[in-house]
């Protein structure tokens, strides 16, 4: 067997064994974006896929009350409820989920609703 040959026989095997890691490392993917979905109130997947059908970034991050999207501001309801993180809120400009990591300022205007 000419030493053209074994390389070549070589490439096939090296090609064959990626192929089949990548398809293993997709379908490890796969199933760890179906748990994740699982976990997601169906209303908020279908805000989400919607966002996720126009932009990169579907979930995005509430900073002093503007959209890290689009930078518009929210308007200020949305900015006091997803401060608060008790539910999700879509930008009114874009569509994108907000998300607020910054901790609820602590008010005596709004009430405390469970
Ligand atoms: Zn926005």
């Amino acid at each position: 067997m000419s030493s053209k040959v074994k390389s070549l026989l070589r490439i096939q095997e090296i090609e064959e064994a990626l192929r089949k890691e990548a398809k293993a490392f997709h379908l490890e993917l796969i199933q760890e974006l179906a748990n994740n979905r699982m976990g997601i109130p169906m209303e908020l997947i279908r805000s989400y896929d919607r966002a996720k059908k126009r932009y990169k970034n579907a979930i995005v991050r509430l900073v002093n009350g503007v959209c890290q999207g689009c930078f518009l501001a929210a308007a200020s309801g949305t900015s006091i409820v997803a401060k608060a993180g008790k539910s999700f809120h879509v930008c009114e400009h874009c569509s994108r989920l907000l998300y607020c990591e910054e901790p609820a300022p602590e008010s005596s205007e709004s009430p405390k609703k469970k």
